[in-house]
């Protein structure tokens, strides 16, 4: 059986590393915000050229306390309204709800899957503060076009960026093409901890400075809070493994491409629509390679009688979850369409050749419904 993702592989790669940093840690004495939290921050900052860099628990802590900050500093307020792509994973819409904004949700490309900047407009009102764009599945999405019309508007612009480690556009690493920036470091992710992790990035020191006191019960200086923060913390575990991956995934994304590319060159059957890169090589990191077919399951099945493990990234949309029950009712029709026929192949950095080729085949073999 070909895994559609297999972590232990993954990590067994630097096994011996990660036993270091987890000892120095254990060793140091010191678990919670200290020298290891500051040095990946440094680290991580530096890697993207990035300003600040703020430790956070994880990615959805990591896009709520973004919002939460704009909110403690007068530019966001409850009621207000955040423009979002309607087919993302629902932590970007969660972090949204949670803060009592509203998200106005707008129909991605049907090429890229990322927000379509030509359908932003229309869904404006007087209410609309910011822009979250995701660079879903690890493609960059259209910042240019999307930081016009932010600027045109005065509004904030704030990446998702839990699926794109190290995606570029225009010689800039994402995280750095917007206001602010919400990073997951997820296992599973492509700069993956070994637990939960996440991570602001900004410019704005005020924006910095306030995240960092709300990730810390609201607390800048120790038994002083100025907000009602909650607990947000990256530990000094996951900054300390983190680090020894941060160091690999250059590396690891140039593996990833290669796959995607023998994917793209390889793949000749009409029933499977690939993926489309919009913004050359450098940006997408392809965190999912993700295909359409009309018989999704069928497909689906097909690879898995020849050993293809693979998964749906995402077979319910966020207006037909329970949990926003409100806006079950509506319509958006590409988000749809995405969610009833997509499909993810094997993705990895350590895929062997020989599983590039059997995916492959088992893919070209298959006949459409
Ligand atoms: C993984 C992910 C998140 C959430 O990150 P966690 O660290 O799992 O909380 C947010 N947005 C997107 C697009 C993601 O893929």
């Amino acid at each position: 059986m070909i895994p559609f993702l297999d972590l232990k592989p993954i990590n067994a790669q630097y096994r011996q590393e990660l036993i270091d940093a987890a000892t120095r840690v254990i060793d140091s004495g010191w678990y919670i915000l200290g020298q290891e939290v500051k040095a990946f921050e440094a680290e991580f900052a530096r890697s993207c050229g990035a300003v600040h860099a703020v430790g956070i628990s994880n990615g959805l802590d990591a896009l709520t306390l973004i919002l939460r900050a704009y909110k403690e500093l007068g530019v966001l307020a409850e009621g207000d309204a955040v423009v979002v792509p309607a087919n993302t994973y629902i932590a970007t819409i969660l972090s949204i709800t949670e803060n009592r904004i509203e998200p106005v949700l707008v129909e991605p490309d049907l090429g890229t899957y990322n927000l379509d900047p030509d359908l932003i407009e229309a869904a404006l009102t007087p209410r609309t503060r910011a822009i979250m764009v995701v660079h879903l599945y690890g493609q960059a999405a259209a910042m240019t076009e999307i930081r016009a019309i932010a600027s045109r508007r005065g509004l904030k612009v704030i990446e998702d960026c839990a699926q794109a480690h190290g995606a570029m556009l225009d010689g800039r690493v994402v995280g750095t093409l917007g206001d602010a920036a919400g990073y997951s470091f997820y296992p599973g992710k492509n700069l993956g901890a070994l637990g939960d992790a996440g991570a602001v990035l900004t410019a704005d020191p005020a924006l910095a400075e306030t995240v960092r006191a709300l990730r810390n019960y609201g607390s800048h200086v120790k038994y002083q809070n100025r907000y009602q923060g909650p607990n947000n913390r990256l530990d000094e575990m996951q900054a300390a493994l983190l680090r020894v991956k941060l160091e690999h995934l250059a590396d690891e994304n140039a593996r990833r491409r290669a796959i995607a590319r023998r994917y793209l060159d390889q793949i000749r059957n009409p029933a499977v629509i690939l993926p489309v890169v919009a913004r050359g090589d450098e940006s997408h990191v392809w965190h999912l390679f993700v295909v359409r077919t009309r018989d999704r399951d069928g497909f689906q099945k097909h690879l898995l009688e020849r050993g293809v493990q693979t998964v749906v990234h995402y077979p319910i949309p966020p207006h037909r979850q329970e949990a926003y029950r409100a806006w079950n009712g509506r319509s958006y029709p590409i988000t749809e369409k995405i969610h009833r026929e997509v499909l993810s192949l094997p993705m990895s950095p350590v895929m062997t050749a020989d599983q590039v080729d059997a995916v492959i085949a088992a893919v070209n073999e298959y006949r459409g419904a």
